[in-house]
């Protein structure tokens, strides 16, 4: 007697699956059933599907932009599957309306989340926590990215750096799953703001190789976060003096009027 080709469960993996010019979307399995992060598009989540033989079992988004919701229509075509997303952002598919304190027990998966509520990209933004014990993974759309941090689309600067700020109190093994490759770019702003900073340096270095070879310099860690992302830093006296220097920012300010002047510097670095 053969025995039936029964696929069997394996431990969490999370795939990379890059879209348009510079989006990562978030395929996450266990060999069999999968879900999607914010899928912008669907024929590589569809494509990334059949390859490894995965089954949808869920779709999660962060925030309503194109970008990261664009092929939930496709993929609801293909499979009813439930949607997960943030209550306050307006997105007409959501079947799982989710805020600050809600839990998600991801369907067809081992797999457990808790939310943040991250306004500041946009009003409604959410992110994912895996609650785990000892793996710690985030999803955090377009709010905190490689090096640097979402544009303030809908909300004001002091609501994003709390946002940032809930993030950086993750445990320093989380791994940051953004959904942007802009860390370099965001590189060159850092090393502008605080070019003594040595954690910085090495990080260019690091990041530079990798993108030399076409690699993600995504996930990173929220330890690498708070050593060189300059939106976790805007307290820093380095960074403080930098903002002063540029004549972007008055001795003595707020520290969220210092936040403010940073991301302004970076909209037109
Ligand atoms: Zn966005
Ligand atoms: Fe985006």
């Amino acid at each position: 007697m053969t025995q039936s080709p029964t696929p069997t469960p394996t431990k969490l993996a999370v795939l990379t699956v890059p879209a348009f010019k510079d989006n990562y979307l978030w395929l996450i399995h266990d060999g069999v059933h999968a879900a999607v992060v914010d899928p912008g598009d669907g024929e590589p989540i569809l494509e990334a599907l059949r390859a490894n033989g995965l089954t949808l079992t869920a779709i999660l988004l962060t925030h309503h932009h194109a970008d990261h919701t664009g092929g939930v229509p496709l993929l609801l075509e293909q499979a009813a599957v439930p949607v997960f997303g943030p209550r306050n952002d307006g997105i007409k598919t959501v079947t799982h309306p989710l805020s600050e304190g809600d839990r998600v027990q991801v369907p067809g998966l081992d797999l457990r989340f808790s939310v943040l509520d991250v306004p500041g990209h946009t009003l409604g933004h959410i992110a994912y926590v895996r609650e785990d014990d000892d793996v710690h993974w985030l999803f955090c759309g377009d709010t905190l990215f490689g090096a640097g941090c979402g544009r303030l689309f809908e909300g004001t600067p002091a609501q994003m750096a709390a946002s940032l700020g809930k993030l950086a109190a993750l445990p320093d093994d989380t791994l940051v799953y953004c959904a942007h490759e802009y860390t370099l770019s965001n590189l060159r702003f850092a090393e502008a703001v605080e070019p003594d900073n040595r954690a910085l340096q090495m990080r260019v270095a690091a990041d530079s190789q990798a993108r030399g070879t076409h690699l993600p310099t995504v996930p990173s860690t929220i330890a690498i976060e708070k050593a060189t992302n300059p939106f976790l830093r805007y307290q820093e006296a380095a960074i403080v003096d930098s903002l002063v220097a540029a004549g972007r920012l008055a001795r003595g300010a707020e520290p969220v009027t210092a936040f403010a002047a940073l991301r302004e510097w970076k909209n037109v670095f």
